[in-house]
């Protein structure tokens, strides 16, 4: 109940990181201003972190530029590198329950949910990476004529990675894990929102053994702190997670300053197509976690869940059923399901959303509201009877909003699956492999979730079709995005050998 809000429990960790980690110092901000964290369940400020801008990105450009050039870290064995990510993973299962407790303290989203999933998936991310550190290597060439070819596979340099605020520690192990393992050297710049857990992960880093410079950490705003690094000279490749609108900039930026190398993993509006055989009980849980996982805000959320119109009437009643019994609250308290949305600019475009959602006049079956009276909080809220053309059904809302929309025959879910701008996944709910091969194969996303959703092992690839994104995180995939691949000709003295 809301009354349950009104007492917050106090995370046990305290926040002992908040200037920017460059070349292996901790530093306060060349023009010595500060930012404030929040805490989404009530508001409050709890710290004041280092706020970079250019200035600060040019010094973690030459520390990284340093380290790269000159420094140990490309130059150092593969299976070095590999020892120290190991050691790092070790480190970060060692510290575990303080990571997760500040990831859940600024970001809102549940400690059950930081602790027991994305720490483990964070350190595992790391030795799935150090795995490959030392696995990465070139062909030999057949080619035409007198000379022996080969390729060498060479990391591409400094590389900038720019993440939201979302998954703010699963993020910064997708960019950093692939870079690091390749042998690049690294600016990352943390979502302002969530600046606290990159800062602590980076110094767990110089304790694994990590060389000085090979990865600095820089806080602060987009428009500042990002964009010089997305615009800077000395940068070799730019990775970007956020919104498609920002996607377009980071491109933009690198494209008018160096033509940097750029990855992008953007918005989505994914849909999750209930089949007329789904057993319904089943489909409205998975429907439900597919939408309201991580407070909705999840860039591949099945938020459009598209429902045969046989199983349709039931499947409303019983998702409905389900969003009223969601548990809201303190993300801190146990079996809480739901801490509150990350910021207010968030809560009050979800509510837009919402207020959207009803004058387009689909139909509001529960929530709509914010929860409590304090903080960010909203109520899980269905709407059913939702159209194509309506704007919750077409725009990435980022909350705990589903629209449920009906369908009467594959052909038609598969085109109107595919008009969204987006691209990012979908999850299906069948029975029937033949309706499963064929929906998998005709949707134009990066991911297809059968019967699951949200699957997020560190080898299976992720990534979008469309306005979703331009390459793949994760897996053997994610490799290619740091490194280059160089050529190398001699001529044989002989043909035969
Ligand atoms: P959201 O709107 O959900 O905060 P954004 O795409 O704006 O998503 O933010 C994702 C990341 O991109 C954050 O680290 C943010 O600081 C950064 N960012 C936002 N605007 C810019 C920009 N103009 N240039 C570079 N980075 C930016």
């Amino acid at each position: 109940t809301a009354a349950a809000l009104e007492e917050t429990i106090t995370p046990s960790v305290q926040i002992s990181y908040t200037q920017h980690l460059i070349n292996g110092q901790f530093v306060d901000a060349a023009s010595g201003k500060t930012f404030p964290a929040y805490d989404p369940r009530t508001g409050e400020v709890i710290a004041r972190v280092a706020e970079g801008d250019a200035e600060d990105v040019n010094r973690a450009v030459a520390a990284a530029r340093k380290a790269f050039d000159e420094g140990p870290w490309p130059k150092m064995s593969a299976y070095e590198r590999s020892l120290i990510m190991l050691r790092f993973a070790d480190l970060v299962d060692k510290h575990r329950g303080e990571l997760a407790a500040l990831e859940s303290w600024n970001s809102g989203k549940p400690y059950e949910q930081s602790a027991k999933s994305e720490l483990p998936s964070f350190a595992r991310l790391f030795r799935y990476y150090a795995g490959w550190a030392d696995k990465i290597h070139g062909l030999t060439v057949p080619a035409d004529g007198k000379h022996h070819v080969q390729t060498l596979h060479e990391p591409i340099g400094v590389a900038g990675q720019i993440i939201p605020w979302n998954f703010p520690l699963i993020m910064f192990a997708w960019k950093v894990g692939p870079a690091l393992a390749c042998g690049n050297t690294i600016v990352l710049k943390s979502a302002e929102q969530t600046p606290l857990t990159a800062l602590y992960a980076a110094k767990l880093f110089q304790e694994a053994g990590l060389p000085p410079g090979v990865l600095n950490v820089v806080s602060g705003d987009g428009p500042s702190a990002g964009a010089a690094l997305a615009s800077h000279m000395d940068v070799d490749k730019i990775a970007f997670t956020g919104s498609t609108e920002t996607g377009k900039i980071i491109l933009e930026l690198a494209a008018k300053s160096n033509l940097k190398q750029v990855t992008l993993e953007l918005g989505g509006k994914s849909p999750f197509i209930v089949c007329e055989d789904a057993e319904v009980d089943k489909a409205v849980e998975l429907a439900h976690f597919a939408l309201f996982f991580n407070q909705g805000q999840c860039c591949c959320a099945g938020s459009r869940t598209y429902v045969h119109e046989r199983v349709y009437d039931e499947f409303v009643e019983k998702a409905k059923a389900r969003a009223l019994t969601r548990v809201v609250g303190d993300p801190f308290r146990k079996g809480v399901e739901q801490g509150p949305q990350i910021s207010s600019e968030q809560f009050e475009k979800v509510l837009r959303y919402i207020k959207s959602g009803v004058e387009s006049s689909a139909t509001l079956e529960c929530g709509g509201q914010r929860f409590g009276s304090r903080g960010y909080f909203i109520q899980p809220t269905v709407f059913s009877n939702v159209q194509d053309d309506m704007l919750i059904a077409q725009d990435e809302i980022f909350g705990p909003v589903q629209s449920i929309l009906k369908f009467k025959n594959i052909d038609e879910v598969i085109r109107r699956a595919n008009t969204s701008r987006y691209g990012l996944a979908a999850g299906i709910f069948t029975k029937n492999l033949d309706t499963a091969n064929t929906l998998s194969r005709a949707l134009r996303v990066g991911s297809v979730w059968i019967n699951c959703f949200d699957v997020f092992d560190a080898a299976i690839p992720f990534g979008g079709y469309k306005m979703s994104g331009i390459g793949r995180e994760k897996g053997i995939y994610s490799l290619s995005n740091y490194l280059q691949v160089k050529a190398v000709v001699t001529p044989l003295k002989s043909p035969a050998w």
